[in-house]
């Protein structure tokens, strides 16, 4: 237990106010909206894409009285019940404060680094450890400077083995995230190409990541990737792969029903085993984990047991459509505190139903430790839920929840058979539970059916990228996210919602309908129209929809009906035409256009923008050099011809990069919001959608054979060919038949045979090993399918069609 005053020596502070000194402390905090344990939780000011100093008199009045912040804050100047740490830096405040807690962990702390798998790898090892040891394991994806000291904050003196995961992006990352963890054993999973931007070579990013293991003992890692001239003479390096000195070394792989048959030698003994795995990413993982287990002292044939047991992960929450117009959130794969948090967040920020039912599972160690259910408690008192289903033992201290009904099951066999009388419709249902629970069983009979292709979308991935671009423009700049298209094909209130709650500015659609789904999806954000028609009007002013205003037509019309519906002050949008030739006023037009809005008091200028036609193109800058001043001339005209102010906006996702001189007042974020980089920044951005399908049938066909519609696809060897599940009525455009389109399975690259059906199209898999069932992802590489078809990746994204199931990660 810590008490504020300890945590003040510790960070060995000099400017301090402490109201309570024996506060105790025992939740580090820096979201004022993710507080479960006011009294308890000690608020961190973090400046990050946003100032955590703005967010202190929020977490007040939530009931936080304890504080870290770097600078004054004039509302804590006005409270005496506070105690306020002042330090010069506040992230690091927290880490060293978890350094300290770290330092105090007696058990072996695993750090575990790499390009990829990471996240597999630590959850295979609590897998196969946990049977007989009590192990720890950072959250979902707390790798960042910040995560890792959350994580290790939790760390406790019941565990044996601590799994910590470390994520860098920048150089000079990993030198900090080792002073935190300070890793015993190391395990370094590979190298890949992600994140290579801010590194110079492949060889400058993998010295930067053993940086974490500089002072471990041990260090687990594949001698394709290091070797011991790479890491210092101290640490004893213990390798997997395919050279006779290997620790593990990998005899041979050969596929067999279930997966993979490999055969290993270890110590100078032979071992032959199967695992449910084909990928050669899963098998190298399984090589780490298996080198990792014999560090533990295991003997091959407890860990050929236990790898047996494995199985892949589906480690991220998924949102999707469920029966009778609900919404599911199926965690379904573990329970602990901090994941179900995160799942309760996430819960929050869905607004499409007012009603929201969680389905909890019994969590491991819950029965015995009062302080545990204590936690739980205040987690679901602070929760707003129309009710809870609990599946587990009928604890009596649940009785104190009061906040919210509580229907009780004891298995969740008893609630499968009652699932029916749970009567679940219109609601947005949360189910989270334990492995053991298997409540896939209940996400399997809410969830709507589909047809073997989906679209997923990964929020982390959305949000990443809002913050990447949030931090290229000023503070006071606004946000405006480009929605329209159903999000470049991506979702409509499931996207809205995250961006709603991460606090953009604006949105925008391009018709009026779209906008309407958004606000019957709980949107309250302002919406801006971009393409309004008179047949709307009714439609925009119910919703609150504000039009894009663009030509003096179009403005009396919308006077006209304001007038009749004797509506004031209507905010409206005025485009100007600088060289698009779309939609606008052109320049000679301002004039008849600041009369107009003179004599007229119905309509108010909320923002005057123009859309620059070539911002991602070098050899136009001189247009677009145009454009910019053209608009300001404009802009500064129409601003003294109305006599008041009103937001400026010029830039689309290209020119936030590469025109920061024309972010004025707003920018309009689309496509790279949705991971497409037109911009060539080298991997920043992350990919939000992967659009999958699976192989149907596979067959084996001889030389000569044609494949497909009009024999289009003949066949020059004796060939595998597998038809997939996607077609032209999905969105697969019939330029990708006959060799043109790529698709990737198991990770390798595949084209396509004969022509694109309506629903189907044959692929050939002569060269790989494939079986039927396998997923297949379609555009391995967006950038690259446009370009071979001779378009661009915005329409390849919004041609997939609505018949194919968007599904929504997030971690
Ligand atoms: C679509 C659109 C944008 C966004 O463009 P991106 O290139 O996707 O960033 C911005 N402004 C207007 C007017 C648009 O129609």
């Amino acid at each position: 237990m810590y008490t504020i005053d300890l945590i003040r020596e510790v960070l060995e502070l000099k400017s301090y106010r402490i109201a309570d000194y024996n506060q105790q402390i025992t939740e580090l905090v820096y979201d004022s909206r993710k507080v479960n344990q006011p009294e308890h939780s000690l608020f961190f000011a973090l400046t990050a894409a946003r100032d955590g100093h703005d967010f202190v008199n929020d977490a007040y009045l939530r009931g936080v009285r304890s504080f870290v912040v770097s600078k004054n804050v004039p509302f804590l100047e006005t409270l005496s019940d506070v105690n306020v740490l002042i330090v010069a830096d506040v992230l690091d405040a927290l880490q060293r404060l978890a350094v300290y807690h770290r330092l105090t962990f007696d058990g072996t702390v695993v750090g575990i680094a790499g390009s990829n798998g990471k996240s597999v790898v630590k959850e295979w090892l609590f897998q196969l450890l946990s049977i007989d040891k009590k192990v720890y394991q950072s959250p979902k994806s707390y790798n960042s400077q910040l995560g890792v000291a959350l994580s290790l904050w939790n760390l406790t003196a019941q565990y044996d083995i601590a799994l910590i995961e470390a994520g860098i992006s920048e150089p000079g990352e990993m030198e900090r995230l080792q002073s935190l963890i300070q890793p015993e054993v190391g395990i370094f999973t590979n190298i890949g190409l992600a994140h290579s931007q801010h590194f110079i070579s492949k060889q400058a990013k993998l010295s930067e990541k053993l940086k974490l293991f500089q002072q471990s003992n041990v260090l687990i890692a594949g001698s394709k990737y290091v070797n011991a001239d790479q890491v210092s003479s101290n640490i004893k390096l213990l390798q997997w792969g395919e050279e006779e000195s290997d620790l593990i070394q990998l005899l041979s792989q050969q596929p067999s029903g279930k997966g993979t048959e490999l055969t290993i030698k270890s110590k100078d003994n032979i071992h032959t085993f199967e695992v449910p795995f084909r990928d050669r990413a899963s098998i190298e993982n399984i090589l780490t984990c298996f080198t990792a287990m014999t560090y533990f002292g295991y003997t091959e044939p407890q860990i050929i047991e236990r790898l047996q047991q494995l199985r892949p992960l589906e480690m991220r929450l998924q949102l999707k459509k469920g029966i009778a117009n609900s919404s599911l959130i199926d965690d379904s794969y573990s329970n602990d505190l901090a994941s179900l948090q995160i799942s309760l967040d996430f819960l929050a920020q869905q607004n499409q139903h007012p009603r929201k039912t969680l389905i909890l599972s019994d969590m491991e160690g819950l029965s015995s430790s009062e302080k545990l259910q204590e936690k739980l408690l205040g987690i679901l008192s602070r929760t707003s839920l129309s009710r809870m289903i609990w599946v587990g033992p009928d604890y009596q201290w649940l009785d104190k929840l009061s906040t919210t009904t509580i229907l009780r099951f004891a298995s969740t066999e008893d609630l499968l058979h009652q699932l029916e009388t749970l009567n679940i419709k219109d609601e947005t249902v949360l189910i989270k539970g334990g492995r053991a629970f298997r409540f896939e069983q209940i996400v399997q009979r809410l969830t709507l059916r589909s047809h073997g292709t989906v679209l997923e979308i990964n929020l982390n991935a959305l949000s990443h990228n809002l913050m990447h671009y949030r931090a290229m423009i000023p503070n006071q700049v606004k946000l405006m996210a480009m929605v329209k298209a159903f999000s470049y094909g991506s979702g409509s209130f499931e996207v809205a919602n995250l961006l709603q709650f991460s606090k953009v500015d604006y949105l925008t659609v391009a018709f009026a309908d779209e906008g309407v789904e958004l606000r019957m999806g709980g949107i309250s954000l302002p919406i801006m129209v971009l393409s309004p028609d008179s047949d709307t009007f009714q439609t925009l002013l119910q919703y609150e929809l504000e039009p894009e205003v663009y030509s003096m037509r179009f403005l009396n019309q919308f006077l006209d009906f304001l007038k009749a519906n004797k509506r004031e002050g209507y905010k409206i949008h005025v485009k100007l035409d600088t060289g698009m030739h779309r939609l606008g006023f052109l320049p000679n037009e301002v004039d008849e256009l600041i009369e107009c809005l003179n004599q007229h008091k119905e309509v108010k200028v909320q923002s005057c923008f123009t859309h620059l036609v070539a911002s991602g193109d070098a050899d136009q800058d001189d247009f677009t050099q145009h454009q910019i001043d053209t608009y300001t001339n404009c802009v500064a005209k129409l601003e003294a011809g109305v006599g008041y102010s009103f937001i400026k906006h010029v830039a689309n996702t290209s020119a936030i990069v590469r025109w920061p001189q024309a972010h004025f007042d707003m920018v309009r974020l689309g496509i790279g919001l949705y991971g497409v980089d037109m911009d060539n920044g080298n991997g920043v951005l992350e990919k939000v959608s992967t659009l999958r399908t699976t192989i149907t049938q596979i067959k084996d066909l001889p030389k000569t054979e044609t494949v497909g519609y009009d024999r289009k696809g003949v066949l020059t060897r004796d060939s595998t060919i597998a038809t997939v599940k996607i077609g032209y009525a999905d969105g697969y455009n019939r330029k990708f038949g006959n060799g043109i389109g790529k698709m990737k399975i198991n990770n390798q690259l595949v084209p396509t045979v004969g022509t694109i059906c309506m629903d189907m199209c044959m692929l050939d898999v002569t060269d790989i090993e494939v079986k039927e069932g396998d997923t297949v992802e379609v555009f391995p590489d967006i950038m690259q399918a446009s370009k071979d078809i001779g378009t661009i990746p915005y329409e390849l994204l919004v041609n997939i069609s609505s018949r194919v199931k968007r599904v929504y990660y997030f971690e």
